[in-house]
């Protein structure tokens, strides 16, 4: 593709991607196809010549649209959100366009500066403590930030040998019911071992972490001669949005000497705004580690990981290795971050110019009103579903996150949570929105997450009809 050619299809992608955006309402906000449909539409061979972009954008409508979910869709309101914005779509495709590989320093000086000072500039809008300035990187998602986050806290306990010797003991990590997945798939790839995730109690109305039972499950290992390596708080769970607290957990962690991760991936992003700032405490006297999502609610493309580390030293000491093909006199001078040091591959994207995009483009006002907006309307939700006896409130939405559920009068508990999730596979069926659910406290709730940049508040009213609706379509159905 000539520079001519590219300045032409490029006009029309962008074109392209703004009319999507403009008219993204009016598709179904789940994808209806069937397992098979798109692979169907695409030849199973690859062209023997090349074929021009023309055919490939007609296909894009043709055989991929039919296939996505529309997650930038106003009623998109499942999992968390994955939040895009134009500036960071112009970002990307500025990182696309540059085209470099930010391995070293020295392959490319101002992929690693830049990250370093914008993850800087986010600790300072998120007000996290000083420490972790210059100790900030970009992984590609919360799960390979506490991946890395764990070899370094090995690397620690280990007192500087896990990397060259392994582990050889039992090493454990702890965790509470509520704590994401990805923390077992770390255990896991780490060789500690699904069995050595202690699962600490939760205070069953807030789900949070219980403290005291982390104090117990510690000493209690360590008596056993087990070698505590990490304690995971999490701001935020991906149920429902409990917050662990930090501060009482830090302190044990420190009575322990073991290392503390704060997972914020979903809520940290709120701390823009100084109301929030609660959900920093016991980070600033406390945390090791600290990673959030911008790629979740804070209007950057996936993928985005914000980690900051309060000491590089465990974990460049656990993952780098200097082969004489990457050996340069700025690397050997000890001036410069490296970052494929403080990651799992080599290779790495010049991803902080999509965040600098961002964060210049909305100003730290920008982005507090994005999350203002988000929270208010999950706060209305709120409200309207108290006020309505046919439904109960799980909690106050303490982020964007709305958990709730139909009841069901006198229906045994099983078939409530059946009912509950009929009216869930009814509104996505219905491509009108789509939502998805979570067991706490015994009942199976329906989750509703606001926070994409599109929804405003005829959205959340439409998708609290739509939920009305479906709900008196079950009972009516018999189910009541
Ligand atoms: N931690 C929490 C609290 C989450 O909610 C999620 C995802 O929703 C993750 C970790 C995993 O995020 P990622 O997809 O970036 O690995």
């Amino acid at each position: 593709m000539t520079p001519e050619e590219f300045r032409r299809y490029g006009k029309q992608v962008i074109d392209w991607i703004a009319d999507y955006h403009e008219k993204i309402e009016s598709y179904p906000v789940l994808s209806r196809v069937r397992p098979g449909e798109v692979a169907a539409g695409v030849p199973e061979h690859p062209p023997e010549r090349g074929e021009g972009f023309d055919a490939l954008l007609a296909d894009l409508d043709r055989v991929i649209m039919p296939g996505i979910t529309h997650w930038q869709h106003p009623g998109f309101f499942a999992y968390f959100p994955s939040n895009v914005s134009g500036p960071a779509i112009l970002g990307d495709l500025l990182s696309a366009g540059i085209g470099i590989q930010g391995m070293l320093w020295a392959t490319s000086p101002a992929c690693t500066e830049l990250e370093t000072r914008v993850l800087d500039w986010l600790a300072e809008l998120m007000d996290l403590p000083a420490r972790f300035r210059g100790g900030g990187v970009i992984q590609d998602s919360a799960s390979s930030a506490v991946l890395v986050v764990i070899l370094a806290a090995l690397q620690r306990a280990a007192g500087g040998t896990a990397a060259r010797d392994g582990i050889d003991r039992r090493h454990t990590i702890y965790v509470s019911s509520q704590t994401h997945s990805s923390l077992e798939k770390a255990a896991r790839i780490t060789g500690i071992g699904a069995a050595n995730v202690r699962v600490v109690d939760v205070d069953p109305r807030t789900l949070a972490m219980d403290p005291a039972h982390l104090d117990a499950l510690l000493t209690e290992d360590a008596a056993a001669g087990a070698v505590p390596v990490l304690v995971c708080a999490t701001v935020g769970t991906t149920s429902t949005t409990a917050v662990d607290p930090v501060p009482e957990i830090g302190a044990v962690c420190r009575a322990h000497g073991v290392w503390l991760h704060v997972d914020a991936a979903y809520a940290g992003a709120a701390a823009v705004c100084p109301e929030f700032r609660w959900i920093n405490a016991g980070v600033e006297d406390h945390a090791d580690s600290y990673a959030t999502n911008p790629h979740k609610w804070l209007l950057t493309n996936f993928d985005c990981t914000a980690l900051w580390v309060a000491d590089r030293e465990p974990l460049t000491g656990a993952l780098s290795i200097l082969p004489e093909y990457l050996r340069n006199t700025a690397t050997t001078s000890g001036e410069v971050i490296d970052y494929r040091d403080w990651q799992i591959p080599l290779g790495r994207r010049f991803r902080a110019l999509k965040l600098w995009s961002v964060i210049r483009w909305y100003g730290a006002e920008g982005l507090r009103e994005h999350i203002r907006t988000g929270v208010g309307l999950a706060r209305d939700l709120a409200g309207w579903i108290r006020d309505d006896p046919d439904f109960e409130l799980f909690e106050e939405p303490k982020f964007g996150l709305v958990c709730f559920r139909p009841r069901w009068k006198g229906l045994p508990d099983a078939e409530a949570d059946a009912a509950t999730l009929a009216v869930m596979e009814r509104l996505n069926a219905s491509g009108d929105l789509y939502l998805t659910h979570t067991r706490a406290r015994g009942h199976v709730l329906l989750r509703l997450a606001i926070g994409g940049p599109a929804t405003g508040d005829q959205h959340v009213r439409n998708a609290w009809e739509r939920v009305r609706q479906e709900s008196g379509q079950v009972r009516l159905g018999g189910h009541v």
